[in-house]
């Protein structure tokens, strides 16, 4: 086991220590004086402002423009006893929440903020998936591992660290089974009475979409008799919850056609009428072009797309994008109609959303109300120190 006691020292640049002191968890390269004492990516140093006082204990990351994470504010040594105690806690919110009584897929770590920066562990009935993002939760691959397994006793612990990210921590992308046996098939979750498979081999991320969880709910509950158009849909998520409650009809829309072959199993699997659905392969700035071209109508129309800026300089031509797929959705959709859109790109901050969709209402020439606004699921909490933790938006809006 690795013993931590003598850290390193990362001493702050002149006036580099405010961000630090609101507890925002991050060092930037460029704040950084000077790295002592360390001899592998991702080990603890003690982290000092210029004054030489004591901030708290991070992970270095040698290659990262993000050169340090903090693991605590405090002076506590960074160990396998150190890890087990916040898995326990983040573990102690899913349970307070009730959330293993309504689903049995969940969020158990959710990196920065459950206190361990770079680590994503999800739970898939009695499977975790995880993803370990950065140099420090990387170190202590094994410590995280066994403590997962001590604390749930899965079947199985599989790995999903095949991220572009994963390269600017200087480290490769990395998949695979790091402990149990896996099941044969996919994996069959639930969602209150909604059934869904997940391929957490194959499947984006670690296999599902969790952070839509309670929307996933919320859209359903408008879709009785609706006609509803799912943009982005994946393995069908708001579209299968929305025709399990009782929508009139479904077409589902992804670039993904092994997507799609799950959206056609997930259908199955809750017994839902296969005429209802259509599945539709192909790319949505397009499909949505044909549809207004052919003067198709909906009653409800789901916007999820990927992460359109991956970086602070890409918001302009995301927010052209999100524009674009909005004001042609809003053209789709019935006087009265509900478009539920939304952004999961964390540089596309809450108000310029709201902006580039109203622009995309006076451009559509429809007025527009906003019912109510949406946001990640409760497994997936957010740092109030750390606004970049906030990813997840979503509008409710209907289109006259
Ligand atoms: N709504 C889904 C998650 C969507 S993730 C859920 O709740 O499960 C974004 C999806 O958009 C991915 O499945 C990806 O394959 C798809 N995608 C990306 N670009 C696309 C495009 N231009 N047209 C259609 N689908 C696209």
């Amino acid at each position: 086991m690795k013993q931590q006691p003598a850290a390193g020292i990362l001493k702050l640049k002149k006036g580099r220590d405010k961000s630090l002191r609101r507890k925002h968890p991050w060092i930037f390269s460029g704040a950084v004086e000077s790295i002592q004492g360390i001899s592998a990516n991702g080990e603890i140093v003690k982290v000092f402002s210029f004054e030489k006082e004591f901030l708290g204990m991070a992970s270095v990351s040698l290659q990262s423009q993000i050169r340090a994470r903090m693991w605590a504010f405090e002076d506590v040594n960074i160990d396998r006893r150190f890890i087990y105690q916040a898995i326990e806690n983040a573990l102690q919110l899913r349970k307070q929440k009730g959330l293993f009584e309504c689903t049995n897929a969940i969020r158990i770590v959710n990196s920065e903020a459950d206190f361990m920066p770079g680590l994503i562990a999800d739970l898939y009935d009695d499977v975790i998936v995880c993803q370990l993002l950065s140099a420090g939760v990387e170190f202590f691959k094994s410590e995280i591992i066994s403590c997962l397994d001590e604390l749930i006793k899965p079947k199985a612990i599989v790995e999903r660290s095949d991220t572009d990210s994963r390269k600017k921590e200087g480290l490769n992308k990395c998949a695979g089974l790091l402990a149990g046996t896996l099941p044969d098939d996919k994996i069959s979750i639930f969602e209150g009475e909604t059934k869904f498979l997940v391929d957490v081999v194959q499947g984006h991320k670690t296999g599902f979409y969790l952070d839509q969880r309670d929307n996933r709910k919320i859209v359903a509950s408008f879709c009785m008799d609706k006609e509803v158009l799912n943009c982005f849909s994946y393995t069908g998520g708001f579209g299968i919850s929305a025709l399990a409650n009782g929508a009139k009809t479904l077409i589902n829309i992804d670039t993904s056609a092994d997507a799609l072959k799950i959206a056609e199993d997930n259908a199955r699997l809750n017994q839902l009428d296969p005429g209802k659905m259509e599945n539709i392969t192909g790319d949505v700035f397009k499909v949505l072009r044909t549809f207004r071209d052919a003067n198709r109508l909906f009653d409800v129309i789901i916007l999820d797309p990927p992460k359109f800026a991956e970086s602070a300089s890409q918001i302009e031509k995301a927010a052209r994008g999100y524009k674009d797929i909005n004001l042609l959705a809003m053209k789709l959709l019935k006087p009265g109609g509900l478009l539920f859109t939304f952004s999961c790109s964390g540089h596309m901050v809450p108000e310029l959303f709201r902006k580039v969709v109203s622009d995309a209402a006076i451009d559509a020439e429809r007025r527009v109300e906003m019912v109510r606004t949406l946001q990640q699921a409760s497994d997936h909490p957010v740092l109030l120190n750390f606004p970049e933790s906030f990813y997840l938006k979503g509008l409710v809006c209907r289109v006259w």
